[in-house]
């Protein structure tokens, strides 16, 4: 479905957005019948998120960055409540909300960390220890048999009190296979509901996560498989696809990528192409992930970036005049979503790359009538001097009070130019 102009686009409401504002044109057709089921999302912002060097949330923040998850439509929100009383209140008082969210306590395969979660009145923990042999030996100093030991006994001590839950295989991509096998079937046959498989640290590529969630499946079927991926080498996105490929039924994500070194999966970038390119159903409010980007961007003190997809300020800009001519055409020439679906703007930026095209719609914009002489003038103008590029919003929830200001002063511009042309061709 597409739509054939820029204004139709502008006041569409979340409910439409698998028609009017959905066009990604082609794609949508090479999508196999395998991937319709439900892929579920694990945002882990405030603690993943919160081990961001540099990023500490005050409680208020954590409060109100799950609630707007809530609100958005994650599975579950992960937050440890073993890192301070700070974070241990936060985990009790979202428990208490009883948010659609499912709270997750992540904390140490340990008893006593489990305990700090019974008393947030936790119905998940999520419960990790390292598997890779490297940790073992340089970081826990424990054999494999008594890491072994530790993960049972945890899940277990979780188990025998009535929680769900999760284990995490810390390094699970630079852990012996066959050690991972075995760490699963024990894990779930002590209890575990969910087996989390963390590329903790982002050592591996789409084909290596596929064969590594497709065996641990294969071996033990009853577990759900949760992926975790780390963007060391920007595969993070890729693994995570993957492992949804091979059968894993949630991906753990943060808003805006953050998380330890150089991130996680960003919640924006999953949501959208598991909608985009998989075709998944979901219940999400899309629309909102803009809003949670330059929340979290507040919150956390690190910007979105510029050329952040889905979330960024340059997503939806369009410069080249070819590209302009296109998109004021039918904007899914050189989109393949639309701004207002993921709550962004488009943006039409005018400077020396303008064609004659974008330059009479601005014109159009402000309301100036010119001939087709006019506008070439204007175009070339453009060119000729050394300018900023200077942009308009073309969609947008406020568009008109957006561009009340904007409009005012492109006109003057624009009508200044305009003069100095008639004056120059006079003399
Ligand atoms: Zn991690």
């Amino acid at each position: 479905m597409r739509s054939n102009s820029l204004k139709t686009n502008t006041n569409t409401s979340p409910n439409d957005k698998f028609n009017a504002t959905f066009y990604i044109e082609s794609p949508p057709h090479f999508l196999p019948d395998t991937f319709s089921k439900k892929v579920n999302l694990l945002d882990s912002t405030l603690r993943e998120g919160e081990q961001t060097p540099g990023v500490s949330f005050t409680q208020e923040q954590r409060l109100d960055i799950a609630r707007k998850l809530d609100e958005f439509g994650v599975n579950m929100i992960e937050i440890s409540p073993i890192v301070s009383p700070l974070h241990q209140q936060a985990t009790k008082t979202l428990i208490a909300e009883n948010l659609n969210s499912k709270i997750i306590a992540h904390l140490r395969a340990l008893p006593q960390d489990v305990d700090v979660a019974l008393n947030c009145d936790a119905e998940w923990v999520a419960m990790f220890l390292s598997t890779s042999d490297i940790h073992l030996k340089d970081k826990l100093r424990l054999s494999k048999e008594e890491a072994l030991q530790r993960a049972i006994v945890a899940v277990e001590y979780a188990e025998d009190h009535g929680l769900k839950s999760r284990f995490t295989a810390e390094d699970a991509s630079r852990t012996d296979p066959t050690y991972l096998k075995e760490v699963a079937l024990a894990v779930k046959e002590a209890g575990a509901e969910i087996l989390s498989l963390p590329d903790t640290l982002g050592c591996l590529h789409p084909s290596l996560m596929y064969n590594l969630v497709k065996s641990i499946k294969e071996a033990v079927p009853d577990i759900s498989i949760d992926v975790h991926c780390h963007n060391d080498l920007g595969m993070a996105l890729s693994n995570s696809l993957a492992g949804v490929e091979a059968g894993a039924e949630q991906i753990h994500v943060c808003i805006n990528g953050l998380g330890e070194r150089a991130g996680i999966t960003s919640l924006a970038d999953a949501t959208m192409a598991l909608i985009m390119l998989y075709g998944f159903k979901t219940n999400v409010k899309t629309e909102m992930l803009t809003e949670l980007s330059h929340f979290v961007s507040q919150s956390s003190g690190i910007p979105t970036p510029v050329l952040a997809p889905i979330v960024g300020p340059n997503a939806f800009r369009h410069k080249g005049g070819t590209h302009q001519a296109a998109v004021i055409q039918s904007p899914s020439t050189y989109e393949i979503m639309s701004p207002e679906m993921v709550g962004n703007t488009r943006k039409l930026v005018y400077g020396q790359y303008s064609g004659k095209t974008g330059v009479k719609h601005l014109l159009q914009f402000l309301g100036l009538d010119l001939t087709e002489e006019e506008v070439i003038d204007i175009t070339q103008g453009l060119k000729e001097e050394d300018i900023e590029d200077f942009e308009i919003e073309t969609s947008g929830k406020n568009l008109l009070d957006i561009m009340s200001f904007q409009r005012t002063l492109l006109q003057e511009k624009m009508n200044r130019r305009l003069l100095q042309k008639r004056k120059r061709k006079e003399v």
